[in-house]
C-alpha cells in the first residue's frame, strides 16, 4: 500500500473568539481565524474525501465569508469531485454535511448512531437543532434509500490503511479518520477537535453531546497521530500555517 497524502481544502472562513468554542469559559476573547475545510486523502490508487461542506447559498444564509467554490480547489489539485467514490461524513452538522451534489458517484460513510440521533426525538429541541439543516438530513436519508450510505458502528477500515473511529462527544456519532502518510500517522479530526487550542487545553466546544467522550476523543487522537500537527482540526486556520501551501487555499500533509 502506498502512503497517503492529505490535501486540506479551505473554501470559507469567519472571525471568531475562542470563548465561542471553549466550554466553561465563554469570555475568552482570544481571536480565532476559523476556517471551513474539506479534506482529500489520496495515494494515487485510492482516494477518499472527508466531509462535503456547504454551498455558497448556505454560506450567505449563515453569514460566513465565502472564499472559493470548493470545486475549484479540487480542480487545482487535479481531482474531479464528480469521480470521487468514497466520502466520510464526520458528523451531520450543517457545515460538514451539505452539498451532496458535488459527489454524484460517492458512497457516504457515516456512523449508525449519528444518523439515528438526527432522525430521532431530540432534534425537536433548538439546543441540538441550531447546527442542523433539515434538507441536508433529508438528502442523506434519500441517499440511504438509494443504497449510497455505508453505516459504521465503531471502527472500520474503509479503504486500505484508512480507518474511521467513532469518538462521539461533539455529536452522538462524530467520527475521526486515521490516515497513514509517508511521514507518520495523521488524523482528520474534523469537529472532534475544532481547533488546536481545544486540544491543548483539553477543552471541548460548548456545542456538545457528551463531555467524557469528547475528552477520550482528544486522547485517542493524540495516541494515533505522530504529533499535534498531524491532527487536522475541523476549523483551525493554523493548519494552513503548519503545513505547506501547495495551491491557493490548499495545504498538504504528506
Ligand atoms: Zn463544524
Amino acid at each position: 500500500m502506498n502512503p497517503y497524502k492529505i490535501y486540506v481544502l479551505q473554501y470559507a472562513r469567519r472571525d471568531a473568539v475562542y470563548g465561542e468554542l471553549k466550554l466553561g469559559d465563554i469570555h475568552d476573547a482570544t481571536p480565532l481565524d476559523l476556517a471551513y475545510f474539506m479534506w482529500v486523502i489520496t495515494n494515487g490508487e485510492h482516494t477518499a474525501v472527508v466531509d462535503t461542506g456547504f454551498t455558497e447559498e448556505m454560506c450567505a444564509r449563515r453569514g460566513r465569508q465565502w472564499l472559493c467554490d470548493p470545486r475549484e480547489r479540487f480542480e487545482s489539485i487535479g481531482i474531479d469531485p464528480g469521480g470521487i467514490e468514497h466520502v466520510v461524513i464526520s458528523h451531520m452538522h450543517w457545515d460538514h454535511a451539505g452539498n451532496y451534489a458535488l459527489f454524484p458517484k460517492a458512497t457516504f460513510y457515516l456512523q449508525e448512531d449519528e444518523m439515528a440521533f438526527w432522525t430521532g426525538k431530540y432534534v425537536r429541541y433548538p439546543v441540538f437543532r441550531h447546527a442542523m439543516e433539515v434538507e441536508d438530513v433529508v438528502a442523506l436519508v434519500r441517499l440511504n434509500y438509494d443504497g449510497r450510505v455505508h453505516f459504521i458502528d465503531g471502527s472500520e477500515e474503509i479503504l486500505p490503511g484508512i480507518r474511521v473511529h467513532r469518538v462521539g462527544g461533539h455529536t452522538k456519532g462524530v467520527q475521526i479518520t486515521e490516515v497513514p502518510t509517508a511521514s507518520g500517522t495523521a488524523v482528520v479530526a474534523s469537529d472532534a477537535a475544532h481547533t488546536y487550542l481545544n486540544l491543548r487545553d483539553d477543552r471541548p466546544s460548548p456545542i456538545i453531546h457528551n463531555v467524557p467522550e469528547y475528552l477520550d476523543g482528544f486522547a485517542l487522537m493524540r495516541r494515533l497521530a505522530k504529533e499535534e500537527s498531524y491532527i487536522l482540526p475541523g476549523h483551525d486556520a493554523d493548519v494552513m500555517r503548519r503545513h505547506p501551501i501547495v495551491r491557493e487555499g490548499v495545504a498538504l500533509l504528506e
